[in-house]
């Protein structure tokens, strides 16, 4: 049913980069063996899932949507995908995204833009925007994209879903193409709370081939404890994120979740915490500089596309970059390896490195009081296709409220508040301390 309906309606969505037909049908029909033998089943046992194309699928395409790596068919699978095909998931394809996860409207994609199921004139969000679009539009029950900077968070609020960045640490990047390797963290979107918390409890925990993973100390059933209410929980508002530059309907959408949850017993207060504007700046300094990183595999010999006429190694190389990735990626490679380069790295780097530890002390002195921080999820509403795309500095201004849970990261869920006059979906997030996922989801849960 999920395959027809992707069939049927993807033309004009756009969410699918691959789709593999064939291996979901020969896997569901196993489940079905399996049903009528009688074995245990797994607690995603022929649930439909999408996978945003920065995670490696075994025998499967895996593009990041770009030129790069259009042919790449990775020999094994992240480590999410090991855990989904243990709980018995059907995976059902690849979806769309910003090149290398950069960007915030999958217009950076290499192959096309996919388009918001709400209103076809209008960007999904990004960069998991695929993830997102697929997930709102019923061709999966649950999809999966990677949060570097915002990119699940921003989606799912654009397209009216659940969309959770899990504590860094908590879900294997095994297998994960890597963007930003001290802020990516992979997650799930689904139309319901409850959906996404199956999603999270099925992909997280310890993996010994993720050097940053964390061992222990993991809450397990959020589907069931979010379900207790957030009677006398405290909610804090930072008033910089709902000051200038917000819409006035995100901002009243917002006010209104507040007040939704203070009728359910919480108590919501407004206070200070000023690391906004200084927090986007950091963002795009350290993530750039780790995307400049953790890019230069891609030379045409290790790994990617290859030009076909050169004349020597330094000539093969440049050929290689400059004809197979988009603007945007050779931008954040420019200004990553600028920040890095000797006599600005303590002006910028190091400067950012600074501020994060900042933010990171300013989060923990806000989480001894309050149990959650509110906020919007992005300060606009879904935008225009073709809107914003001459303006870069304009649209990594629409990642403002999203990039500072990754500098410190923390968890952070985003869930859908309401809707614009005009009908589209407006978002908020929950954002809590390390760990803190079983909280964030009794605060979403409730708002639902
Ligand atoms: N939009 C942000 C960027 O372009 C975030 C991307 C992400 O989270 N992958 O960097």
């Amino acid at each position: 049913e999920y395959l027809k309906r992707i069939k049927k309606y993807d033309k004009g969505i756009k969410s699918f980069i691959s789709v593999g037909e064939e291996a979901a049908i020969a896997r569901a029909r196993a489940i079905d063996q399996k049903m009528y033998k009688g074995v245990d089943l797994g607690m995603m046992e022929g649930i439909p899932v999408g996978i945003k194309d920065n995670i490696c699928t075994e025998g499967m395409r895996t593009t990041c949507a770009s030129r790069m790596l259009e042919d790449f068919i990775p020999p094994y699978n992240a480590g999410v995908i090991d855990r989904l095909r243990d709980a018995g998931a059907v995976v059902l394809g690849k979806l769309n995204m910003d090149e290398f996860a950069m960007g915030s409207s999958n217009e950076n994609s290499a192959f096309f833009p996919t388009r918001n199921p709400w209103d076809t004139d209008r960007v999904p969000g990004g960069s998991s925007g695929g993830s997102a679009a697929a997930a709102a539009a019923g061709f999966a029950k649950i999809t999966y994209g990677s949060d570097t900077g915002g990119s699940i968070r921003m989606p799912a609020s654009f397209c009216g879903l659940v969309g959770v960045k899990p504590t860094y640490g908590t879900v294997s990047r095994y297998g994960l193409i890597a963007f930003g390797s001290s802020l990516d963290q992979i997650g799930p979107f689904a139309r319901t709370v409850e959906d996404a918390a199956y999603g999270l409890e099925c992909i997280q925990g310890f993996d010994p081939k993720d050097a940053t993973s964390i061992e222990s100390g993991y809450s397990k059933d959020y589907s069931e404890s979010m379900k207790t209410g957030v009677k006398g929980l405290r909610i804090g508002i930072p008033k910089e994120f709902i000051g200038e530059g917000i819409n006035e309907e995100v901002r009243k959408s917002m006010l209104d979740a507040a007040a939704i949850l203070e009728k359910q017993g919480a108590i919501v207060e407004e206070f200070s915490l000023p690391i906004t504007e200084s927090g986007l700046s950091a963002y795009y300094i350290i993530s750039s500089a780790e995307a400049s990183s953790n890019l230069g595999r891609y030379d045409g010999v290790r790994f990617g596309y290859r030009a076909r006429d050169f004349e020597s190694y330094s000539d093969l190389v440049v050929k290689s970059r400059t004809e197979a990735f988009g603007d945007e990626v050779k931008r954040r490679i420019m200004m990553g390896t600028y920040v890095l380069s000797s006599g600005y790295y303590d002006a910028y780097y190091k400067k950012a490195m600074l501020f994060r530890q900042k933010v990171k002390q300013l989060y923990k002195t806000a989480f001894e009081k309050y149990d959650t921080i509110l906020s919007p999820t992005v300060p606009v509403l879904p935008f225009k296709i073709g809107e914003k795309t001459s303006d870069p500095l304009e649209m990594y201004l629409a990642d403002i409220l999203t990039v500072n849970v990754n500098i410190a990261g923390i968890p952070a869920i985003s869930v859908p508040s309401g809707f614009s006059e005009s009908g589209l979906p407006i978002g908020v997030q929950f954002m809590g301390d390390h760990m803190s996922e079983e909280k964030l989801f009794r605060f979403a849960w409730s708002l639902e």
